[in-house]
């Protein structure tokens, strides 16, 4: 069973690392480069798994998962990266990359964006398992949900058996907010951020957290998985788990901060 409050202390870390440096033990920095369909993140850890640094930006270079836009994404990595190793006035040379599962394709573009930025890529892993080094579940599913894609890890004996993803997530969800108001997508994203106003919109969207419920529902045999564990942005979505859970009839559990599980999962592995 995960430990909720070990996953929700450490992210809390890795989000007061965004304005924070940590000073880290040893010399050696495990580095993370999240790129996304709406945001880019690069999170900083020391060699013993411990926050140190991360910074992230809104980014549009990116669709299901595929980099539409390589100079953008590559401006913005390396942006950042310059940021972190001001802050930490060191060079960091080599970094772990991920992907939605499922879209092999694009491990070249994501790893010349990440190359192009100098970083030497140590490791190419699939999102939803890099979230499962925060969760370390045995048994269970890991649910990713990002701007751009549902990706899942079903996890047996402390294996990955399966990885699954499919191109449903947050933008959709943004996409419904703006046609039911009558608005442009960018203000209907800062009404969905906006949690005073989840109670709101959940009945607006319900339909599009149904269909994500249904990737899961598909994929996973229920005598097997007892369990739903959430992460990515989308999950910030207050209540998001209920609709889960009421969809899956499996209990779905959801750190505090599921944005940073990701991006932190990639940078254990580097
Ligand atoms: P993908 O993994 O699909 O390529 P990504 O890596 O950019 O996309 P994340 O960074 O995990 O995905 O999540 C981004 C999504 O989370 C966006 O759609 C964003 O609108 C949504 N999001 C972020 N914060 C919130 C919030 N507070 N409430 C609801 N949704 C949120």
């Amino acid at each position: 069973m995960m430990d909720l409050q070990r996953v929700n202390d450490y992210i809390k870390k890795v989000e007061q690392s965004e304005t924070t440096t940590f000073l880290p033990v040893g010399k050696k920095f495990k580095v993370g480069v999240d790129l996304g369909t709406a945001y880019i993140v690069i999170v900083v850890l020391d060699e013993e798994n411990n926050p140190v640094a991360c910074e992230k930006k809104a980014a549009n270079v990116l669709r299901d998962g595929v980099v539409v836009d390589y100079s953008g994404a590559l401006n913005i990595v390396k942006e950042l990266k310059a940021k972190l190793e001001k802050r930490l006035n060191t060079e960091l040379t080599q970094c772990a990359i991920a992907m939605p599962a499922g879209t092999d394709a694009s491990v070249r573009t994501h790893t010349y964006v990440a190359e192009g930025a100098g970083f030497e890529v140590t490791n190419v892993l699939d999102e939803p398992t890099a979230a499962n080094s925060i969760f370390q579940i045995d048994e269970g599913v890991v649910v990713d949900i990002g701007g751009g894609t549902t990706g899942l890890a079903i996890l047996q004996g402390g294996k990955v058996i399966r990885i699954e993803d499919e191109p449903t997530g947050g933008t959709h969800l943004t996409l419904v907010l703006a046609g039911n108001f009558h608005i442009p997508f960018e203000e209907a994203e800062k009404i969905k951020q906006d949690y005073s106003r989840h109670r709101e919109i959940l009945p607006i969207v319900k339909a599009v957290l149904e269909k994500m419920s249904g990737i899961v529902n598909r994929y996973i045999d229920k005598t097997q998985v007892n369990t739903i564990y959430l992460c990515g942005g989308t999950c910030c979505l207050t209540g998001i788990e209920k609709v889960f859970e009421r969809e899956t009839g499996i209990q779905t559990i959801k750190p505090q901060n599921p944005f940073l599980v990701t991006p932190t999962g990639i940078a254990m592995n580097c």
